[in-house]
């Protein structure tokens, strides 16, 4: 345990957290960084500038991003081989994070030299620490932005036995919840964690179900930076099916085999392939 300052090393690649939300997010020891570091690269330059004016921080700033990543990265292995200390800093929250800093920190890496990362706000972190899930979960990031892709991403990810984290922007707040309900399944609980650490922050819980009405209650609810976090699917008995068996028997008193497979598969989450085979069985009398 460090309580005395620890300034930026020479020769050393500080990937350093950002706040998400509220300026007082930085850590002391992301302002002990970024305080003394030679260079400090960032996403963008003026939201930096932002940054480090509000803490009274003059650094010496150049701009890496996601579209001179790799071209930057070789610049800045130069800067820590000639022993000089760089941080690095996106827009918001933990570089590497659906953000971009992976390719400098393997450039880096591959150079030999040392990475060291300086923890602090990321919005996947400060949601799951308000959703309440003792459970394993698996972080997503961004589903892809067109349509067909997003539901086949969410398909393969509907029945996998983890909560499920999202990011999501305002913009496509809306047709991405309907295609949550769609492929998870009504049932299944949603977290909007919005606008965390910031004035109008939010952390609302529902069923699927429910979501879109809430979404368009009320103009604010579709505002902001979102965070969502999927409950994990209910637990599965035996063959794998639980639920979704009594599901299916009762979808295949109405309908042909291949749209009850589909239906109980949505409603459930439960693997589509394995409800076909199931439906097959059913209606030979297995
Ligand atoms: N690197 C960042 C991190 O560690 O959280 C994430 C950057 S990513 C480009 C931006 C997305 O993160 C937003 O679209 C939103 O989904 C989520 N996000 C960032 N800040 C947030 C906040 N204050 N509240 C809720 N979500 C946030």
């Amino acid at each position: 345990m460090f309580d005395s300052p620890q300034p930026a090393r020479p020769g050393t690649l500080h990937i350093v957290a950002t706040p998400i939300g509220n300026l007082r997010d930085l850590s002391l020891h992301a302002l002990d960084v970024l305080r003394t570091a030679d260079l400090v690269a960032a996403e963008d330059t003026r939201t930096s500038q932002a940054l480090l004016a509000a803490w009274g921080i003059q650094a010496r700033l150049t701009a890496l991003h996601e579209h001179n990543e790799v071209s930057g990265a070789a610049r800045l292995v130069e800067e820590l081989r000639a022993g000089r200390s760089v941080a690095y800093i996106s827009d918001a929250g933990t570089p590497g994070i659906s953000d971009p800093g992976a390719r400098l920190v393997a450039a880096v890496r591959a150079a030999g030299l040392p990475v060291s990362p300086i923890p602090g706000a990321s919005a996947v972190a400060a949601a799951l620490s308000v959703a309440g899930l003792e459970g394993p979960w698996l972080f997503v990031g961004f589903l892809p932005a067109k349509p067909a892709a997003r539901r086949k991403a969410l398909a393969d990810l509907a029945a996998l036995p983890f909560a499920l984290v999202f990011y999501e922007s305002p913009h496509r707040i809306e047709e991405c919840v309907a295609d949550l309900a769609a492929e998870l399944g009504p049932a299944r609980a949603i977290l909007f964690a919005r606008e965390l650490s910031k004035r109008f922050e939010q952390v609302h819980r529902c069923p699927l179900g429910e979501a879109a009405a809430w979404l368009a209650e009320d103009d604010n609810h579709r505002r902001g930076e979102f965070v969502l976090v999927l409950d994990p699917p209910p637990p599965v008995a035996e063959d794998g099916l639980g639920e979704a068996r009594r599901v299916l028997e009762t979808l295949l008193e109405e309908l042909p085999v291949k749209q009850a497979a589909h239906l109980a598969a949505r409603l459930t989450g439960a693997r589509k392939n394995a409800l076909y085979d199931l439906a097959l069985a059913m209606k030979k009398g297995n």
